[in-house]
Order: C-alpha cells, then structure tokens, then sequence
C-alpha cells in the first residue's frame, strides 16, 4: 500500500492527535481536521489540540491500578500524548496531573510542525468512504458530523451517558442480603440488600446533603430524556426512591418472608460476578460522597469501586453494531473511529484508543495482521467492549453503555485469588508478558 496515500483524522483531540502522530511517525500523508476555534464545543475553552475539558488529572500511575496499567500499556506503545503529560507533571501525590495549557500547546505546536500533517482547522460535514479516515470527533461532535455520522452507523448514535458505580464483588458483604429477581421471576441475576426505615433514612439524608459536579448549561435537557440521576429523583421527597430504583416490593427477604422498607439491588457485571452495578444508581456525587453515601447501604460498609457512577453529555455510537475489535467499521473497512465516541470513557482510555486505531489502521493499510492484543490486556479489553465481545458491554436491557477501563472488566484466573494485591500483581504480570510478544 501507498504510504503517500491521504488519511484523514477528524478531530484534534486526545484521540486524534494520538492517532495523528502515530501514523505520521509511519510515514502516512494526514490532513487533520479541527473545527475550533471557528466552531467551538459546548466544553472546550481553547483552541488547541488535544484539550482537557475538566479535570487535570491523569489519574494514578500505579500499575497495580487500572490507570496505571492503562499508563504502562501506553508507554509500552511509544505514546506521543502520555510522554508529553510526564514533561508537564505538577505534582499531585500518586496521581499524573499536568498543566493542562502547556501540555495542549505542545501536542498543538508539535503536530502543526509536523511536515507529514496537513492541519484543517475546519469543521469537517462529510466522510469520504473512499479516503482511510479515523473519525475521532469526540462526545460534543459538531451536529453536522452527527447527521454524517447517523448514515455510517444506520442512525445507532446516543447522547446522554447515564453510569451507575460498579463495585467489587470481594467488597461485598453477602450475608447482608440474598439473590432474587423481583416477584421471583427470572433465574435471581440479582442480589438485593434490603434496608429498614432506620437505615433508609440515614442513607436518604446523606445523599440529600452530599455534593454534587454541577450539571453544565449544555447538559440540563437530559432531565426530559428519562435518565434521572438518583439525587434528582431524592429531592422530590423521601418517598420517590421506594418507588424507584430502590422499591421493595416483589423483593420480600426469602430469610424471613418480610418486605424490607427499601431494596438495593446489585446486578452482576460479568459473568463469573467478580463486579457488580448498582442498579439505578446513575448519580452527579462527587466521587468522595458516592463513596460515603453507599458506604450507608447494610452489606456496602467497605465497598470499593471499580468505576464511579456519573452522568454527562456523551455523543456515542452503538460501536457493537458498528466496530470489530480493531476499531474499524465492520460495513467501511476504510474508517476507524476511535475515542470517547467508540464508547470507552476517559481520558486515557481516549488516547488508547486513537492509539489502537492507528496501529491497527497501518497493518490493514499495508496487508499485515491486526495486532492481537488478547484479552489481557487494557488495550485488548477496551477493543473487546466496544465490539461487544464482553458480557459487561451491555446494561440489563441489553444497551450499549460506555466505560472507562477497570479491573472487573479483565478475564480472572483459574483458581480464585483472595489476596487483592497479588491478584492486581497477576494482572500486571500477564499484561507484560502480551507485550514481550507485541511487535510494533
Ligand atoms: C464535559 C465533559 C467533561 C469530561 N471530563 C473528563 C475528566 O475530567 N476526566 C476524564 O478522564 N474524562 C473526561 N471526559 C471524557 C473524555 O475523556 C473526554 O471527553 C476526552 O477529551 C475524549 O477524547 P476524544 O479524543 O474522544 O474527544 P475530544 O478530546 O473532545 O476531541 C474531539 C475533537 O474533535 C473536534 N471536533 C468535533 N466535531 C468536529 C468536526 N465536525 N470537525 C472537526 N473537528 C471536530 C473537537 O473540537 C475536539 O477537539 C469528559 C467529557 C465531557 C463531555
């Protein structure tokens, strides 16, 4: 294959512009599109690449953590965005933030004097089929590239993410409840933590004093949208949770044959139930108070999250539908779509998979195999969910949801390890020994 042939990348952000690097580093012609600042996002402050849109924070660079392993995993890659993020460190403990400014401008300013890349700072409406583009536009996709984006993806879009927290199953305290499906129908998928009026009102009262991220002006339509987060529907009076998310009834305790006052149902996440989500728990609590707040629910006192409940704008695509696991469309085998819009959330997760989507667009632009990243690995999960491979893609009504990368996402082992740390130990063990046999 030509390696003078064009590619387009739409959009200059943490996917793009890993994606952009990448593939100019292996010699391919990009004419990369940025619509800002003639058009600006709801979010976006600045007009340079690669923006962070709120949080500075990079998350832990413990690699017995699943944003350290996503950390390794990049590094492991040669990534362009995370070696630039440790020039810019401001210390921050365990955790790599950076100074967001300086850290944009360089990504903008090495990019733009790149000569391999053909910067267009224009809104991009249309999609070439026949040009190899990696469609990288983000959750605030303009709407023009929306409607384009309806047709390649037979009109499989979402707009609103709606996240309830994901807990470790090990956290759970299972003699605190008992497994059952609502009126007993069903094969008990459902561990319910039942509550008396004592505990509900403890619980109720925290959340209603708990704080929350304030919903940005953009955001504020979603209340009409029917994905309510759980604080919204407390504060309409203390009686509209028991006939919500946590309802009772049809949930009477097989121990004892009694209604509790209030239910809390956990659903598991994968299935050999090494995660659970708390069902209807989309919530806008910092994440301080999710943790306080759920900590109040009998059978949650020493609850760990694997991924925090949130709520937020998001243009995303049913990418089970639409992706294989290279991040390719599985109809257009010339475009690759990758970052938040493939439905993996965060910003490291974004960089993957711009990351991912540029090594696997070179070996299919030049004959080779697609890189096998194995279910190990981050790089391979976060391919895994968005095609739909993983049971945990799908929320209970078999939706498409997004989500950042986390431990309960990843195959366990044979035999069960209790001790936390050595299994995290594990899971970085085998991560390294993928990438001894990945050939870049
Ligand atoms: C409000 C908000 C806050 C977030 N906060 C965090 C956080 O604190 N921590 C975290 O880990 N994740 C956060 N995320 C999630 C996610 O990590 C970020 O959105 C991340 O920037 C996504 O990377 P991306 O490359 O997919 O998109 P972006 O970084 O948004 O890049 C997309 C780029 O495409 C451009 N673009 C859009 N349409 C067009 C078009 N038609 N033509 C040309 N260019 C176009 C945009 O201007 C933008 O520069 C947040 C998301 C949102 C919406």
């Amino acid at each position: 294959m030509d390696k003078n042939l064009e590619i387009n990348i739409i959009g200059a952000g943490l996917a793009g512009s890993e994606a952009a690097y990448q593939l100019s580093k292996r010699g391919y012609k990009i004419k990369l599109f940025e619509m800002r600042p003639a058009k600006n996002t709801e979010a976006h402050s600045t007009e340079y690449f690669a923006e962070l849109i709120c949080s500075n924070s990079l998350k832990s660079r413990d690699v017995l953590k699943s944003s350290g392993l996503l950390k390794y995993e990049l590094t492991s890659l040669n990534s362009f965005l995370l070696e630039t993020a440790y020039k810019f460190e401001v210390p921050a403990g365990g955790a790599l933030a950076i100074d967001r400014d300086l850290f944009s401008k360089y990504v903008t300013d090495t990019l733009s004097n790149n000569e391999n890349i053909n910067i267009v700072r224009e809104e991009c409406t249309e999609i070439d089929l026949s040009i190899p583009t990696i469609i990288a536009s983000g959750p605030l996709t303009s709407e023009k590239l929306v409607e384009e984006l309806k047709k390649i993806s037979n009109n499989h879009l979402y707009f609103v993410d709606a996240i309830s927290p994901i807990i470790d199953a090990d956290s759970i305290n299972f003699d605190k409840g008992y497994f059952m499906d609502r009126y007993g129908k069903g094969s008990d998928d459902y561990f319910n933590l039942p509550m008396s009026e004592e505990e509900y009102d403890k619980f109720y009262n925290a959340m209603l004093s708990a704080e929350y991220i304030n919903f940005h002006e953009f955001e504020k339509l979603k209340y009409f949208e029917g994905c309510m987060p759980i604080e919204e529907m407390a504060s309409r009076g203390r009686e509209t949770l028991l006939f919500g998310p946590l309802k009772p009834v049809g949930l009477e305790d097989p121990r004892t044959s009694i209604r509790p006052f209030a239910v809390v149902q956990l659903r598991k996440e994968n299935s050999i139930g090494s995660a659970y989500n708390i069902v209807g728990f989309q919530t806008k609590m910092l994440q301080k108070y999710q943790k306080e707040v759920l900590a109040l629910i009998p059978g949650l006192e020493n609850l760990e999250f694997l991924r925090y409940g949130s709520l937020h704008k998001n243009t995303y695509i049913n990418s089970p539908k639409i992706l294989n696991s290279n991040f390719q469309c599985i109809d257009n085998e010339n475009i690759f779509i990758a970052g938040q819009l493939t439905g993996v959330e965060g910003y490291l997760e974004s960089i993957m998979s711009g990351m991912i989507s540029a090594l696997q667009m070179d070996r299919f632009l030049t004959g080779k195999s697609f890189i096998d990243f194995t279910d190990y690995t981050a790089a391979g999960t976060l391919s895994n969910y968005v095609s739909g491979k993983l049971s945990t893609s799908f929320d209970r009504k078999g939706v498409f949801t997004p989500s950042n990368f986390h431990f309960g996402l990843l195959p366990l082992f044979e035999k069960k390890i209790r001790d936390k740390k050595l299994k995290y130990q594990m899971f970085y063990d085998r991560v390294v020994e993928v990438y001894k046999g990945i050939n870049l």
